[in-house]
């Protein structure tokens, strides 16, 4: 059985004149886990964009969970995926909690207009149990923390019971602690449900126990792609990182 659930074909997308992706083709099959650094601008949010059907292609293919991405299959296929960002700033007034922000997740099945049933209810706090913020289920959305907001983005994607997960730099901004309990947490739910998962970030030292396998992107494409160990060597990464000196990378290093 052809276990293939991303496929990409010498895609490019450009906004107006700036290219962002130049001929960017990826395999991933079921169950990988597949992280992605390289440095800023180097496209590593418009490939996560193209997999969620947001991305405008000018050239190349991407079928994703059997569906070519186009005009049609792109809301259909958004449920099936779950997206966490950066942390957002939230205005603390905004009059809806935890667990009400948490639902969200599941209006994508749901639809906007039907009532959650009570098993959604309960979906949703086990969710909350488990990626350890059950006690902060009432309190409203623009009052956590950084660490604490993004492991609720994490629990809204989870709800929706995704078969890929896209995590776009999700340790960005927030205290070292809490990044360290982030990614374990993106590891637990890796090993406990097998979902297919591209992290894009520029956290390296935790990667090699997470990934499967490391796309290293440079100017709109995959420069180079392989085992965490040898991508993260220090001269690959001085090279990718246009020279950086040694105790530049070393920091990044795990
Ligand atoms: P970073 O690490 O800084 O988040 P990235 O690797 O994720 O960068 P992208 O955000 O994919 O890079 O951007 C790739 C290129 O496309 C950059 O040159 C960026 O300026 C450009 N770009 C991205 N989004 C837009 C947009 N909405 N409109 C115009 N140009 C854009």
């Amino acid at each position: 059985m052809d276990s293939t659930v991303i496929r990409i074909r010498d895609v490019v997308v450009s906004y107006r004149e700036d290219v962002a992706l130049q001929g960017v083709s990826l395999e991933m099959r079921k169950g990988e886990f597949l992280g992605i650094i390289g440095p800023n601008g180097a496209g590593k949010t418009t490939l996560l964009t193209v997999i969620n059907g947001l991305g405008r292609l000018v050239h190349g293919e991407a079928w994703v969970l059997g569906s070519r991405v186009n005009g049609t299959s792109r809301t259909a296929l958004r449920k099936r995926i779950g997206y966490v960002a950066q942390v957002q700033k939230i205005d603390p007034r905004l009059p809806i909690n935890v667990r009400e922000t948490v639902m969200v997740g599941c209006y994508g099945r749901l639809g906007l207009l039907r009532r959650p049933t009570r098993a959604q209810w309960e979906r949703v706090d086990n969710v909350l149990e488990m990626v350890g913020i059950a006690h902060l289920a009432r309190r409203p959305i623009g009052h956590l923390s950084g660490g604490e907001y993004q492991k609720a983005a994490i629990a809204r994607a989870l709800v929706q019971q995704p078969e890929i997960f896209l995590l776009d730099e999700p340790t960005a901004s927030i205290a070292p602690q809490a990044q360290r309990e982030i990614m374990s947490l993106i590891q637990l739910i890796h090993t406990e449900y097998r979902i297919t998962t591209l992290l894009v970030t520029h956290d390296l030292r935790q990667l090699p126990l997470i990934c499967d396998r490391l796309l290293l992107m440079k100017e709109g494409k995959i420069w180079r792609e392989g085992a965490p160990e040898s991508m993260l060597a220090e001269d690959v990464l001085s090279e990718l990182y246009n020279g950086a000196t040694s105790a530049e990378t070393a920091s990044l290093c795990p």
